[in-house]
């Protein structure tokens, strides 16, 4: 039977506006990083994709090495596309990058203009779609000038293969650098991606401030830390879990030594006196910095991402709360 969306879908979710551009994002949105690859089960990832959307995630984040192997997530959401989804195209906010290693050879990695079209373009044919909302710079190049990666993502925003532009894991000056060059393009950055959760709070060390000047908004990966930030490492690593399987070298034992736990465990005693899971409390203390526009969840289930979900239902905290935290973080 043919997927129709939930008709509430709107309800819950608040979409606040990104910067200063016009774009509204979901508070969370879906990452397909990992659980999306040709090695996962397509009924699991398309389950996932539809649940997301019934619940207001219409924001899915994707990039071209995302899988294993690279490219497969894209095609792995191409299909649910084709399958049932392509029908809500103009409600999605569908977005990919490129600038880590992707092929072989000097034009499958870095900041090219030769290398960003070309992937673009594979990753528009992978996913289905006749254009990104979003493409990204996925990382800062060094070896590139950043008038060239700059200028590419102005092209192909200007030859309609996307409708906004940003950047991810680029430092505060490479931030305002980035924004500067952009800006004289006639093409705004829109947004920056970094990592930010509890664990990792880089962010608050001059991004943040750059982007409030430049009016970009920022949509933040790893919210949960991998899944340290929820209460599934409490008791040891569980087997079906990403710090459990083998070929991760993303998270592993090392990342849950015992003064990390002993954080976790206090961060989760907080989150119980909220009537929160910790993931839930993980979230709304990400969304709770003013610079931060989306938070965007991984999940290896259905389950998980109506946990997270349920986060919207307390976004507050104290500043007694937020101090607790603090102590515990610092
Ligand atoms: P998270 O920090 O949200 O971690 C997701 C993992 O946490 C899940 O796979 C699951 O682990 C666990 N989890 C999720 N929800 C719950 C819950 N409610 N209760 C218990 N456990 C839970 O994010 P990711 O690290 O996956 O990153 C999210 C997205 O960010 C990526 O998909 C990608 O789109 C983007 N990203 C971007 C990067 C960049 O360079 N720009 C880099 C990394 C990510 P388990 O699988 O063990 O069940």
């Amino acid at each position: 039977p043919r997927y129709v969306a939930a008709p509430d879908r709107y309800q819950s979710m608040s979409y606040p506006r990104c910067g200063k551009s016009g774009l509204r994002l979901p508070q969370l949105s879906l990452g397909l990083w990992q659980n999306f690859g040709a090695v996962d089960s397509l009924a699991n990832a398309r389950n996932m994709i539809y649940r997301a959307f019934d619940l207001g995630i219409n924001h899915f984040d994707l990039a071209n090495n995302y899988g294993p192997n690279y490219g497969s997530a894209e095609s792995t959401f191409g299909q649910v596309m084709a399958e049932g989804l392509s029908h809500y195209r103009d409600e999605l906010i569908i977005s990919s990058k490129a600038g880590y290693d992707m092929w072989p050879g000097p034009y499958g990695i870095g900041g090219s203009r030769k290398y960003l079209v070309a992937s673009c373009d594979q990753s528009l044919k992978r996913c289905g779609v006749d254009y990104f909302d979003i493409f990204y710079s996925h990382c800062f190049d060094p070896e590139t000038p950043l008038e060239e990666t700059m200028q590419a993502l102005d092209y192909i925003v200007r030859s309609g293969r996307a409708l906004y532009v940003g950047i991810s894991s680029y430092n505060p000056e490479q931030t305002r650098e980035a924004a500067a060059i952009l800006k004289s393009l006639g093409t705004p950055l829109l947004i920056h991606q970094p990592r930010y959760n509890m664990l990792d709070r880089w962010i608050e060390d001059g991004l943040t401030d750059a982007l409030d000047d430049e009016g970009v908004g920022a949509i933040v990966f790893s919210p949960l830390s991998q899944g340290r930030l929820t209460n599934k490492y409490l008791g040891g690593i569980p087997k079906d879990s990403r710090a459990a399987r083998g070929e991760q070298i993303y998270l592993s034992e090392n990342d849950l030594d015992e003064a990390t736990l002993s954080k976790i465990n206090a961060l989760n005693q907080i989150a119980e006196t909220r009537g929160q899971s910790l993931a839930q409390m993980a979230l709304a203390w990400v969304l709770n910095n003013k610079t931060v526009t989306s938070a965007i969840i991984g999940a290896s289930r259905v389950a998980q991402i109506e946990d997270s979900v349920a986060a919207l239902n307390n976004l507050d905290f104290s500043a007694a709360e937020l101090k607790s935290i603090d102590q515990i973080l610092a």
